[in-house]
C-alpha cells in the first residue's frame, strides 16, 4: 500500500497537504503533537476525499518519541511503504536576538531542523530499498532571506534548505527526490495574529496565500512525473521575494 507521512498534519498547511494526497489515492499518516480534535478533523477530511489514513502522535522535537512511535509503526507495518514524506511540522517563537532565551533557540531548532534528521532517517531506508521516494521539506521565506526577530527560525529553515540540497545529491541515483517549499505569508494559525491588511501592501499578488496553494505545489513535487526535479527550493509567496 502506498503511504504518505505528513508531519504537523493536524492543522494549516499540513492538513491541506494531507487532503490533497488523499485525493491522489494515498493512505495518509497524519502526525501531530497535541491537538487531537483537529487531527481527527483532518482524518475525517481524508476519508471525505475518498482515501484513508491514521493518526500518529509524536513530538517531532523529541528523537526518542520519533523512534518509538514512527519507528514502531514502520516495523509493525511492513506491507505499507511510506513513499512520500512531507516534513512540515514547525513552530516559530520570535524575539530579537539580544532578548532571545536559550529555550526559544533550542525549541525552534529542535522542532524545525533536528526533526528533519530524525524523521527522514527512519523513512529513508525503505525508500532506498525500494528505489523510490519523494521527500518534501516545508521551509520558509525566512530561511532564504532572513527575517529580523527570527534568528532562530531563519537559521533552522536555512539549515533544512542546506540539508535538502545535500541529501538530494546523496540519493538521486536511487530514485528519491528531495525538495523544499518556501511559503511566504499563508493563512493559518501561525499567521493569525498578523495584520493581512497592512502586510498585503508589500506582496505583489496583494493577499496572503492559502494552505491549498502550498498543497498544490507539494502534490506536484510528490508526483512520479517530477522525477527530474531535485534539490530545489520552490517559493510560494505571491512574488514577495525571489
Ligand atoms: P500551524 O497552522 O501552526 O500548524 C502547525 C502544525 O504543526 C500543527 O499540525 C501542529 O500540531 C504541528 N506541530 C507543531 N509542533 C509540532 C511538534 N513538535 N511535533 C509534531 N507536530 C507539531 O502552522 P502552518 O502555518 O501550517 O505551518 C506549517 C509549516 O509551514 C511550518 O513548518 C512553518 O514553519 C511553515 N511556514 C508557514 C508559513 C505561514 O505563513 N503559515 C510561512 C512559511 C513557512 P498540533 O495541532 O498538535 O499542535
Amino acid at each position: 500500500m502506498k503511504c504518505a507521512l505528513v508531519t504537523g498534519g493536524s492543522r494549516g498547511i499540513g492538513r491541506a497537504i494531507c487532503i490533497k494526497l488523499a485525493a491522489l489515492g494515498y493512505y495518509v499518516l497524519v502526525n501531530y503533537k497535541s491537538n487531537q480534535e483537529e487531527a481527527d478533523n483532518t482524518l475525517s477530511q481524508i476519508k471525505q476525499a475518498g482515501s484513508s489514513g491514521e493518526l500518529l502522535q509524536f513530538d517531532v522535537a523529541d528523537k526518542i518519541q520519533i523512534q518509538e512511535v514512527l519507528g514502531g509503526w514502520i516495523s509493525a507495518h511492513e506491507e505499507k511503504h511510506i513513499e512520500i514524506l512531507i516534513n512540515n511540522a514547525g513552530i516559530r517563537d520570535d524575539s530579537l536576538m539580544a532578548w532571545m532565551a536559550e529555550e526559544q533557540w533550542d525549541n525552534v531548532l529542535k522542532t524545525n531542523l533536528d526533526s528533519f534528521f530524525y524523521v527522514t532517517r527512519l523513512v529513508l531506508s525503505s525508500m532506498l530499498e525500494r528505489k523510490y521516494g519523494r521527500i518534501i521539506n516545508v521551509v520558509s521565506l525566512s530561511g532564504l532571506k532572513g527575517l529580523a526577530g527570527q534568528t532562530n527560525y531563519s537559521a533552522a529553515k536555512a539549515g533544512v534548505i542546506g540539508a535538502t540540497k545535500a541529501l538530494a545529491q546523496e540519493v538521486g541515483r536511487q530514485g528519491i527526490t528531495v525538495n523544499a517549499l518556501a511559503p511566504g505569508f499563508i493563512k493559518t494559525d501561525m499567521t493569525a495574529e498578523l495584520d493581512e491588511k497592512e502586510l498585503k501592501a508589500m506582496i505583489p499578488v496583494k493577499r496572503f496565500g492559502l494552505p491549498e496553494e502550498v498543497a498544490h505545489a507539494a502534490a506536484f513535487l510528490a508526483s512520479p512525473e517530477a522525477a527530474y526535479i531535485t534539490g530545489q527550493v520552490l517559493s510560494i509567496n505571491g512574488g514577495l521575494y525571489s
